[in-house]
């Protein structure tokens, strides 16, 4: 089965890998480079935190699993970084009242109190953290999207880049063939559209009205510091976490409102907290793909029934869990029920 794969972002790299570990002839197309998209510039922390309903918190808690069972698997490949997450708010008791709600749903959660909390981070300013009532997530982890995508493409899919999709060839309701940019056309059994933010302009190509409301982000890398930042850090102004060479990856809701002296406003806010942090070294902006409703878009379009999505936010997260799914449904399992939940054909009330 010959299967075109419309994007390289986690997305695509993860059903390219599903399909192919199934036996299907993979080519995955991006329009610009793999890891260029959204998946080149995101938080990228694996997370079910605050995930609804919970249909959604289920899904993004086997993404959780599925990321734990490649990291096991592949020992070298060093995208993945466990070590939990860490979370404090002046709201105390909301705070106690969100662990009790998340281990009612079987969510790894505790509380810590200060001491703890600096075992674990012992480079934050202590008085920064309240006596007590810190959250602490042992399962979550965050994970360098890029090296994540490379093993992926690395497992047996042709990977055609810098070379956008630019139509279908649809006949009926199956897709024949993908035309790119360049004029090359690929024969096509089936297509996935894993085109993230564009995700809606690729359905269209296909006669698919896919309703998305992407949300413009900001993302900050601070220089490098010898500061011991190990995990996922939520304080009450300023999310972060390790980065790259020693820099460490700021980000706030307030950040990407923008406005001016925002950037300058998280590192303070950040160097409250770690005080070894001093500057930004490189601001980064993206699009948070997100469907109509918030919730992912996974699986066949009845419609067109070669055709198949695999678009959400918090996909980092989710990619893995949800790509084998699509990848299964791509290759003739019955339509899975967990897919249910998240299928193109709940938009077509919205029209
Ligand atoms: C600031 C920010 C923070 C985030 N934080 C988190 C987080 O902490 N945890 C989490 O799980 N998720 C997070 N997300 C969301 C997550 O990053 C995205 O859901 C995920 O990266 C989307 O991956 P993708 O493969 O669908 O899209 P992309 O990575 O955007 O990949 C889509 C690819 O399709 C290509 N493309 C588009 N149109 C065409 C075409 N016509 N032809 C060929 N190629 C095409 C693009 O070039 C691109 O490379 C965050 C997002 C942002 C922006």
């Amino acid at each position: 089965m010959r299967v075109v794969v419309v994007g390289a972002g986690v997305y695509g790299a993860a059903v390219g890998a599903a399909l192919v570990r199934r036996g299907a002839e993979v080519t995955v197309v991006d329009g610009g480079m793999p890891g260029s998209g959204t998946s080149g510039a995101t938080f990228s922390w694996v997370n079910s935190r605050n995930k609804q309903p919970l249909v959604y918190h289920d899904l993004n808690l086997a993404g959780m699993a599925a990321h734990q069972r490649l990291a096991a698997e592949v020992p070298l490949g060093d995208w993945y970084h466990g070590g939990g997450g860490i979370e404090w708010t002046a709201d105390e008791e909301g705070l106690s009242t969100k662990v009790d709600a998340l281990l009612a749903r079987g969510y790894e959660a505790k509380l810590l109190t200060r001491a703890e909390a600096l075992d674990l981070e012992p480079g934050l300013v202590p008085d920064r953290l309240p006596a007590d009532g810190i959250a602490y997530y042992p399962g979550e982890a965050w994970v360098e999207p890029t090296r994540l995508i490379a093993h992926l493409l690395s497992r047996g899919a042709d990977v055609v880049a810098d070379d956008a999709v630019v139509g279908l060839d649809v006949s009926g309701d199956v897709v024949r063939a993908v035309r790119l940019e360049s004029g090359q056309v690929l024969a096509a059994d089936a297509v996935v559209n894993c085109a993230g933010p564009q995700a809606a302009e690729v359905a269209a190509m296909a006669g698919l009205a896919l309703p998305m409301r992407n949300l413009p982000c900001v993302l900050v890398h601070t220089t490098s510091v010898a500061v011991p930042v190990s995990r996922v850090v939520h304080a009450p102004d300023v999310h972060l976490r390790p980065e790259r060479g020693g820099r460490i990856m700021l980000h706030s809701g307030e950040v990407d409102q923008g406005g001016q002296g925002a950037v300058e406003k998280l590192v303070r806010d950040a160097a409250s907290v770690y005080p070894a942090i001093r500057a930004a070294e490189s601001v980064h902006t993206g699009q948070r793909p997100i469907p109509g409703d918030g919730l992912p878009v996974l699986g066949r379009a009845t419609d067109v029934r070669n055709y198949f999505f695999a678009v959400s936010h918090s996909g980092v997260t989710l990619c893995l869990h949800a790509g084998e799914l699509v990848a299964g449904e791509v290759l003739g399992d019955d339509r899975d029920e967990a897919l249910a939940p998240f299928r193109f054909e709940r938009f077509e009330v919205w029209r």
